[in-house]
């Protein structure tokens, strides 16, 4: 926002449950300031059976979109009247813009990943990726990986959850693409993968504030061959990543991927570029106000 609300101020939403911690409004807002434009980006806390009315909401009050946080994405998919190819494939919808009255839904979590990779001058075509975990986020960043031409293993602790996460998205999968397979985190071939690999994407919540004495993987199993990824945020560096830059590995936190997601949603919304560089800065400035223990 630039400071003053006015009567032409247009309105962006992020719907959450909880909602209190989320970065984005900093960020948005951040971009908004910055190119000034008379947006403004706010946090409602939304009750799953709410929301379908504060979906509503955005077309009756003429919002230009909103973003969907936990625990709304998948659900999003069919509450919109029309989705993305890559929304529809995994079943996510983090971002909705307003058109005319018309509810679009994208996810930008796995664009966001990529670009946060390239940007750190990682290519997935044609890398050997190993991501553990397989919830919301695992789903979003195998699909993209993939997508590019990664050869994607699923490393989860409930190995029947990661069965069925590769399962789906070899089924949506564009056509000619390798594969992705699965194998259990505790079983006896998973240390393999992670040799066999130069690309380790933790998608998993360990690690995260408060769990920051705990990491997914034995330090062990890092390698300098490895570009070390970890999407948690907070704290910036996991003891996966400390273990990961003591073998001689590379390594970038989740503050990218936040930022990209978000940069490519303002661009959906504004149809303009947003300064990802001030985004950051607002994602590091919230992270060191808002949160505790890092
Ligand atoms: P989620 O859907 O709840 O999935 C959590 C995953 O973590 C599951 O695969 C779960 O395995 C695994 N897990 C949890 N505790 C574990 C443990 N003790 N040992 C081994 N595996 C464990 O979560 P999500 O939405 O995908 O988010 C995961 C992380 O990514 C969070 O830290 C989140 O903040 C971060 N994230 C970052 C960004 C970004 O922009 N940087 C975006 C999205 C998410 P089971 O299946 O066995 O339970």
């Amino acid at each position: 926002m630039t400071g003053t609300l006015t009567g032409r101020t247009r309105v962006v939403a992020v719907f959450g449950h909880p909602v209190r911690h989320s970065l984005s409004p900093g960020m948005q807002n951040a971009a908004f300031r910055e190119l000034i434009l008379d947006y403004v980006y706010v946090p409602f806390s939304v009750s799953p059976e709410d929301l379908p009315a504060a979906l509503g909401a955005v077309r009756a009050l003429g919002m230009v979109g909103a973003n969907l946080t936990i625990p709304h994405k998948e659900r999003a998919v069919a509450l919109v009247d029309s989705v993305s190819d890559e929304a529809r494939r995994i079943g996510s919808v983090n971002t909705v813009h307003n058109v005319d009255g018309e509810l679009r839904g994208y996810s930008t979590d796995g664009e966001g990943f990529m670009r946060a990779l390239e940007a750190e001058g990682k290519s997935a075509e044609g890398s050997r990726a190993v991501l553990l975990g397989a919830g919301g986020s695992a789903r979003a960043v195998a699909y993209a990986l993939a997508a590019k031409g990664a050869t994607v293993t699923v490393l989860n602790r409930t190995a029947i959850r990661g069965d069925e996460l590769v399962s789906e998205l070899n089924g949506v999968l564009p056509e000619g693409r390798p594969p992705l397979r699965s194998v259990a985190l505790n079983g006896p071939d998973a240390r393999r993968e992670i040799s066999d690999a130069d690309l380790l994407v933790n998608c998993t919540s360990v690690g995260m504030h408060p769990d920051t004495d705990n990491q997914p993987i034995p330090s062990e199993w890092m390698h300098e061959r490895l570009f070390v990824y970890d999407l948690i945020y907070n704290p910036l560096k996991t003891r996966l990543l400390v273990a990961a830059q003591a073998a001689g590995a590379r390594t970038a936190n989740g503050v990218g991927m936040l930022v990209h997601q978000g940069a490519i949603a303002f661009e959906i919304w504004t149809g303009l570029k947003p300064p990802t560089d001030v985004m950051e800065q607002a994602v590091l400035v919230g992270l060191d106000t808002t949160t505790v223990g890092r």
